[in-house]
């Protein structure tokens, strides 16, 4: 388990599974403390006794499966209540507290902010708190979420939404898939600086087990291929590099796709 200082709230960081994360933000000023996206629920009662936290919400970015299956137990244990998209109610277990898509909700002295972040589901959600971002499988360590059931217009306007927050913010996403997007990113970027410098660092990181994540807004619009398109001398380099003639989103549906099968 790893921990990070926030202004106002701590974020308990644990692995589970082969590279989830679940995420525990502990209200520094109430005993609120939600648990973001529990793929189970016992390693977040082990690290809860011992950190001496009553988990009061759980936070569901969107219905999958390693999202949500710790929803029914915490509940049980807990009582607690469930946050999520109320459009997408029906698929989150338990749901309690249904929010709309781009609205606030205060939770202690947590301000938290629902982002709609449609693509990789319809019905993804990104909450943010001050200075973090819990974005679920939405954007990744170099990489973005797979598209399950949004269109690719979708997942572009969603990562743009991300990419307009501070580049200071620390973003906690759900899975630790940082090395292996890199790998591919380094492929699409070449001659990319910051990009070398980060497969150096993260690689070193990983060797030492630790986590990637959180990473922040400005690394990823400089090194993270799916928010490069932002910057149109890379959109002009990909067009020259690939005989192409695209717009940003095309350039970043012709890189979604390419890492389908890369
Ligand atoms: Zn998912």
């Amino acid at each position: 388990m790893w921990t990070y200082q926030h202004q106002s709230f701590i974020v308990h960081q644990l692995p589970v599974l082969r590279d989830n994360y679940i995420y525990i933000i502990q209200d520094r000023h109430s005993s609120v403390a939600c648990v973001v996206d529990p793929a189970l629920a016992a390693p977040v009662i082990k690290a809860c006794s011992q950190l001496k936290i009553t988990p009061t919400h759980i936070l569901n970015t969107h219905h999958h499966w390693d999202h949500t299956d710790g929803n029914e137990e915490l509940v049980q244990t807990y009582q607690c209540e469930v946050v999520a998209n109320q459009d997408d109610a029906s698929r989150i277990p338990h749901i309690s507290q249904p929010i709309a898509v781009n609205s606030a909700l205060t939770l202690g002295h947590l301000n938290i902010q629902s982002i709609e972040v449609y693509g990789h589901t319809l019905g993804h959600i990104a909450f943010v708190i001050d200075d973090a971002l819990f974005c679920g499988d939405t954007l990744f360590g170099g990489g973005c979420g797979r598209l399950f059931e949004g269109s690719f217009a979708q997942m572009w306007s969603s990562l743009q939404k991300l990419a307009e927050l501070p580049n200071e913010t620390r973003f906690y996403c759900a899975h630790e898939y940082t090395l292996p997007n890199l790998r591919f990113a380094r492929d699409m970027d070449k001659d990319n600086a910051a990009l070398k410098q980060r497969i150096k660092r993260d690689t070193q990181t990983r060797m030492k087990q630790q986590p990637t994540i959180p990473s922040t807004i400005g690394l990823e619009k400089k090194t993270n291929p799916f928010l490069r398109p932002l910057n149109p001398r890379f959109v002009d380099k990909y067009n020259q590099e690939n005989n192409t003639t695209f717009n940003a989103l095309q350039v970043f549906t012709h890189l979604r796709e390419r890492k389908n099968t890369w």
